[in-house]
């Protein structure tokens, strides 16, 4: 009986997976037109999920997620915490998202979402009018997995191509192929899999969604933080932009493991200097940045193994709590 199944919540924010193409061979124009279905449209094309819960679902805004920063992320997050403070009955929540910065919503909510119950976020690389979609099952695999109480206390979750990833490591690593959010090397959580199963092989240890000091309930406008991206031969211009527009913080996009072009780094260091919180990372697609006797002596926090975009994000809500330093570093190394 469908008045036994556990009640999901659904917020829906636009991106692929509500996307409207003009044609059934169409994938790349429907991001520029900007039109999108809402959820209960896209609801009406999985009648299957009433087998799995009963649905409560709403339209939070409608955009792709190249629109979608620091006051969606806030809006969100006080969404999703309201919700399981007043409505005790909902066992886990799932939020469609455009793909495009999927994994720093993730990585934020997993950071500011206080509860231990499911939160899933999903979206498509194909809309849900092209041929051979996955819009309709990653719909309908994430209320799977938001349905199971196995999935819960492991901070955010991702599920799209009936993967299950954490949303501390999860990347977008294709332009288009669906198999396109991979773990950044430390492998999925485990899989909403072809027999209805979900199945779990791991879980996330680092700090998240409960054991984190933020709460941004107050906020209503996060810390300004750039990324610098290196190239061989970059000199101080782009650094020196983010200083003189006196940026929360800076997060450098290096080589391989913490390493910058010389007038990179002289123009960084001169940003701590003057009190700016400079984070350390790569561009290199994987593994940690690490700390030596130089960086620490100029100032510098490094990020761990969090790609820079997710670098930045740990950076913001950091100095929601804290300028100092040392307590800045210690994130890094927590969550
Ligand atoms: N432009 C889209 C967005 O991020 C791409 C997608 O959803 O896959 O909203």
């Amino acid at each position: 009986m469908n008045a036994n199944k556990p009640l999901v919540k659904i917020i829906a924010t636009g991106g692929s997976i509500a996307g409207v193409g003009p044609n059934r061979l169409d994938y790349i124009l429907y991001p520029e037109l900007g039109e999108h279905i809402t959820i209960d449209q896209s609801l009406a094309r999985i009648p299957e999920v009433s087998d799995i819960a009963r649905i409560d679902a709403e339209d939070l805004i409608s955009v792709g997620s190249t629109a979608i920063g620091g006051p969606e992320w806030l809006s969100l997050a006080n969404r999703i915490n309201r919700t399981f403070r007043e409505e005790p009955e909902v066992a886990g929540l799932v939020v469609t998202h455009g793909t495009a910065t999927l994994e720093e919503t993730a990585y934020f909510l997993h950071l500011t979402v206080k509860t231990d119950k499911p939160v899933v976020i999903t979206g498509a690389m194909r809309p849900p009018t092209s041929l051979g979609t996955d819009a309709d099952l990653n719909l309908l695999e994430a209320v799977r997995v938001a349905a199971c109480p196995e999935a819960a206390g492991m901070g955010v979750l991702t599920v799209l191509n009936s993967e299950i990833h954490c949303g501390r490591d999860v990347t977008k690593a294709n332009t288009f192929r669906v198999e396109t959010f991979r773990p950044n090397e430390l492998g999925f959580l485990g899989y909403a899999d072809s027999d209805g199963k979900v199945v779990f092989y791991r879980a996330p240890i680092r700090k998240h969604t409960t054991a984190t000091l933020f709460n941004v309930s107050e906020s209503s406008v996060l810390p300004r933080v750039d990324i610098v991206y290196s190239y061989g031969g970059a000199d101080g211009l782009l650094v020196n932009a983010v200083r003189a527009n006196a940026s929360g913080g800076m997060v450098l996009a290096g080589f391989g493991g913490g390493t910058y072009p010389p007038a990179v780094v002289e123009a960084a260091a001169a940003a701590v200097g003057e009190g700016m919180p400079v984070v350390l990372a790569s561009r290199a697609t994987a593994g940690r940045v690490v700390m030596t006797p130089k960086k620490e002596e100029q100032g510098f926090i490094v990020c761990d193994n969090l790609l820079p975009q997710k670098a930045r994000v740990l950076l913001m809500l950091a100095l929601t709590v804290t300028s100092n330093r040392e307590e800045i570093q210690q994130m890094y190394y927590e969550y």
